[in-house]
């Protein structure tokens, strides 16, 4: 018996876990694999970092491997045209500086964490389902032999990802028909970081009606490449393997081009598809939805992380207060968890909806005319989903900006 059976040990169950733990709940966390373990999702955003002050984590001084991040580096398809943005100074960025990261290390950082807080881990072990037609509600679990058990909780955490286990059983999960995008991606060496202060941007490479493509600086001179595109181009390219996809489409980008002779490839290639999708709820009288297993929006702003991580902190912040409360008092404070995801959510949806429009792209290479909407902007691809009023307005000022772009563009 425990108090609370967290699904899933990414950097959403893993955080969650770790506060509940330290707040004195028995915590069990499950996952499927064996850390340390690949995962996509490299490039971090600095309002992570009071999160991992909160945690009394510094990942640098701890040994996760890492690429200084100070902004991020818009570029057009031929090459021709660029914009440069820096998070430092940008309203509500204390600490702008943050990182690339190896995702096994940083995943395994604050699973560590949630272990060495009290949290009891078991893996490789999945978790197959969740019976609540039971007095308190019985995680069924698969260990790595194949011998099912179970364990019995007063609350359920589901923080699998986009695997969903619970959000899937319990019918939740709603595809984001706006949204419906594939990502085919791979770890190369032998593509060179810009120089300076750039040379940990991510890059975002805009390929008008066909998606973008990001370059993201890892350790070790690695370098992130993924092609994000419409899910319906998916299928022309099954025949072919993953790999030799992704090679033949970095081969027909001029900024990649001169490199592919020598290109070396340190992490096989492979896709993902569908990956923008939201939930009908967040949580429910004895369970909760965490990170990507309730909502996850399309990559471009590298928010996932961010979003597992401040998700975790008021997911525990909400349960811990709801346990106290033993449960039937604590719905109002689950349901405010839940709304306040929503509006993450919404925010993020809204801000990627606009990058797919070309007025909106327009306006990415013509920053210095915009300042304040730029830092606007800024602040928003920093993490800050909570701007101040005059943020607000200035960001709503270029969305508008963008949307007049759209219609005189449309009109030609
Ligand atoms: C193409 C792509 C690019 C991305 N790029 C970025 C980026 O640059 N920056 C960024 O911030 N985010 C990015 N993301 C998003 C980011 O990867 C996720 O938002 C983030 O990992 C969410 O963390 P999580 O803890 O919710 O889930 P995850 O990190 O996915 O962790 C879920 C865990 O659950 C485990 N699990 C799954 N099923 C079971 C089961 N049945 N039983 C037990 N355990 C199970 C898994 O093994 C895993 O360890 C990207 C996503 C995609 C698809």
């Amino acid at each position: 018996m425990a108090d609370v059976v967290v699904c899933g040990a990414g950097p959403g169950g893993a955080v969650t876990a770790a506060l509940l733990a330290e707040s004195g709940h028995r915590v069990v966390v499950v996952d499927g694999e064996v850390f340390p373990r690949f995962h996509i999702g490299e490039s971090l955003l600095p309002l992570s970092n009071p999160i991992f002050e909160r945690l009394g984590l510094d990942p640098k001084s701890l040994g996760v491997q890492s690429v200084q991040k100070h902004g991020v580096t818009f570029l057009s398809e031929c090459n021709q045209r660029r914009a440069r943005i820096e998070f430092k100074g940008a309203p509500g960025i204390k600490q702008p500086e943050t990182m690339q990261v190896m995702r096994a290390g940083f995943d395994q950082l604050l699973l560590d964490r949630a272990q060495a807080k009290g949290a009891r881990l078991i893996a490789p072990c999945q978790a197959l389902g969740v019976d609540f037609d039971r007095p308190l509600p019985r995680v069924q679990l698969k260990d790595s032999v194949g011998r099912e058990f179970a364990i019995d909780c007063r609350f359920v955490v589901d923080a699998t990802g986009r695997k969903g286990v619970l959000a899937r059983q319990l019918g939740l999960r709603r595809m984001d028909r706006g949204l419906r995008k594939a990502a085919l991606f791979g770890h190369f060496k032998g593509i060179p970081f810009q120089d300076g202060r750039a040379a940990g941007d991510i890059r975002i490479i805009l390929r008008p009606g066909q998606g973008w493509v990001w370059l993201i600086p890892l350790p070790g001179g690695v370098t992130s490449v993924g092609f994000v595109f419409d899910s319906g181009e998916k299928p022309k390219d099954l025949a072919e393997s993953p790999s030799a996809c992704l090679e033949r489409w970095m081969g027909q980008l001029p900024l990649l081009q001169p490199f592919m002779e020598k290109l070396e490839v340190t992490n096989q290639p492979s896709w993902e598809s569908d990956f923008s999708y939201s939930t009908r709820a967040y949580s429910g009288s004895n369970w909760l939805l965490v990170g990507d297993a309730g909502s996850f929006i399309d990559p471009v702003f590298s928010s996932g992380v961010l979003l597992a991580l401040s998700g975790a902190v008021d997911a525990a912040g909400a349960l811990d207060r709801a346990l106290g409360a033993n449960l039937g008092r604590g719905r109002g404070l689950l349901r405010a968890y839940g709304s306040e995801q929503q509006r993450r959510y919404r925010f993020y949806r809204r801000l990627v909806l606009k990058f797919y429009s070309p007025g909106f792209q327009e306006i990415l290479f013509a920053t210095e005319s915009w300042p304040a909407g730029t830092r606007a902007l800024v602040s928003a691809l920093g993490g800050n989903d909570r701007p101040d009023m005059g943020t607000r307005l200035r960001l709503e000022a270029l969305y508008l900006i963008a949307w007049l772009k759209n219609r005189s563009l449309s009109n030609r």
